[in-house]
């Protein structure tokens, strides 16, 4: 296989990686099914192969199904001391923790994600998600409220689901897979996972750290392959009992609309079009340096970056000076160089997609404050690489209105609190903003204001176990991800009453 990852990435990615068609996971067991289609694994880097998976079907989501029903009926998982079930999802996190470096090279070949930053953040963090739930779940004093109602007795007792069907997106397979698995597995549910057909590497590892951890064979299971093939067949299966799907609301329609078919609850952590207000009393450079680390990190794809920057008339030229500037010098590499600070984007398709964003945007009047083009690193010519974008004009603007997916920003000014507030709320996005000023009050009063799942001030991407994330109107439904009520969203309830 023309592969040139050994020396960089060591003998337990290379072994991963030489199996000549990496299986699929079905009740505890590798799965390689016979006569199936395979499917590249690109490195964006050097858009060379690194390895095949298994496009599979609606027969291995059928096994799959089968399996995580029989392992949630029998294998003892859902039944199980919460003590028990917590230590093993804390022993789970133990063993992320030890594969950091394995799993963060894997993500990082995959997805084109600097090696370093995902090997000390993401991963990590993805752990966490495990033991945040192993301890919500000890803490949920076991399951069961008792109700008031006069003359009767009462109580409200919660139970798992079943099993729970997950789809996840390619720039960011491990983290959002953990965001996912971790509150439907520490409720007692079983999973049937899709990672997506471009970036499956990381999802297929878990299953091994899952089975090492002595999560019961059938719990978890991973079926690789398209949307169309994989996916759906998962949505519509009999068996799932509840769903959950991070991607675009296209395809999130798609999932929701089978999901109301079945009257299956359904999750949806869907697009987002940012928007960054930018006041007139911060520090100019500093801002401008978060603004462009935002835009920059993991190549712009990143459903809740900042894309749209509201900044204020009075330091609007200083600021795309700065910012410009420093844009400009974005240091672009493989994901393996130490010195890379954004790598490639996921797949030509997705550059391609970029450029023809800007295109569009320049066509409808934009002016480029920086314009994103092809670049080709130094011994990496062949990856997908694409420079960071600026564009500055009216709110009409395509690139202004629509998700790209990439490293480029729209800018445009502003005079009064009341014209930012409506700018942001134009969209119908409504995932993550943020709010810069030295001004707190304002900066809450504005932040109340927004049609959006997450404000944050003086900062993006503010992230902690423990705070609610989702998003509202295009950006999803269904209440998000990563507090304890998402822990309560895997549990069904149910009145048991008794007349005194
Ligand atoms: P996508 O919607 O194209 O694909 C997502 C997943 O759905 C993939 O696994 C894909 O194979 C599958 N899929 C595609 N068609 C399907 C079908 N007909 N039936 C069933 N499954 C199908 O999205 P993408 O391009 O992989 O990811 C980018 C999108 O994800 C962006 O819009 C981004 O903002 C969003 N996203 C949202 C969050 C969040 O937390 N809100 C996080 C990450 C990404």
């Amino acid at each position: 296989m023309n592969r040139n990852v050994d020396d960089v990435y060591g003998d337990d990615v290379a072994q991963f990686l030489d199996q000549e068609t990496i299986p699929m996971f079905i009740n505890g067991k590798w799965v390689s099914p016979e006569g199936a289609n395979t499917i590249d694994v690109i490195n964006p880097s050097n858009a060379e192969k690194i390895g095949q998976i298994y496009a599979g079907g609606s027969k291995q989501v059928d096994q799959a199904c089968e399996a995580a029903h029989k392992a949630f009926e029998t294998s003892g998982w859902a039944t199980m001391p919460v003590v028990e079930r917590s230590a093993i999802l804390n022993r789970l996190a133990d063993l992320i923790d030890d594969n950091a470096a394995v799993l963060g090279k894997l993500e990082s070949l995959d997805v084109g994600k600097p090696v370093a930053a995902v090997i000390e953040g993401e991963i990590p963090f993805s752990g966490q998600a495990f033991r945040f739930f192993a301890k919500v779940m000890l803490d949920y004093d076991k399951y069961s409220t008792p109700l008031v109602a006069e003359n009767i007795e009462a109580h409200y007792v919660r139970s798992p689901y079943g099993v729970c069907g997950f789809i996840f997106p390619w720039n960011f397979p491990f983290l959002l897979l953990a965001w996912g698995a971790s509150a439907a597995l520490a409720a007692g549910n079983t999973i049937v996972v899709k990672p997506a057909e471009l970036t499956s590497l990381s999802t297929l590892y878990f299953c091994k750290l899952a089975k090492e951890a002595g999560i019961p064979d059938g719990v978890v299971n991973v079926i690789t392959g398209p949307g169309a093939e994989v996916g759906m067949p998962i949505a519509e299966h009999p068996l799932v009992r509840r769903m959950a799907f991070t991607g675009s609301p296209e395809v999130g329609r798609k999932i929701a609309s089978t999901c109301a078919r079945n009257l299956i609850p359904v999750k949806l952590e869907l697009g987002g079009k940012g928007a960054a207000i930018i006041f007139d009393d911060v520090d100019v450079k500093s801002a401008a340096a978060s603004l462009a680390e935002i835009i920059t990190s993991n190549t712009g794809q990143v459903c809740c970056t900042a894309s749209r920057w509201l900044v204020h008339q009075n330091i609007y030229d200083e600021f795309s000076q700065e910012v410009s500037l420093i844009l400009n010098n974005t240091v672009i590499g493989n994901s393996s160089d130490a010195n890379t600070k954004m790598g490639p984007v996921v797949s030509e398709v997705q550059r391609q997609r970029i450029l023809d964003y800007q295109k569009k945007g320049l066509a409808q009047n934009a002016t480029a404050l920086v314009e994103g083009h092809i670049v080709e690193p130094e011994g990496s010519e062949k990856g997908f690489y694409v420079t960071p974008s600026l564009l500055q004009g009216s709110a009409d603007n395509i690139c202004f209105k629509e998700e790209i997916f990439g490293p480029s920003a729209y800018m445009m000014s502003f005079s009064d609190e009341e014209e930012a507030i409506n700018l942001v709320n134009s969209s119908d996005y409504g995932l993550a903003n943020s709010i810069w000023t030295l001004d707190l009050e304002r900066a809450r009063r504005v932040a109340e204001k927004m049609v959006v799942g997450n404000c944050w001030i003086n900062a993006h991407n503010v992230f902690a176990y423990g705070l609610p994330y989702g998003g509202v109107n295009l950006s999803g439904m269904g209440g998000g991800v990563n507090s304890v009520e998402t822990f309560e969203d895997y549990l069904r309830g149910q009145t048991v009453a008794r007349p005194l």
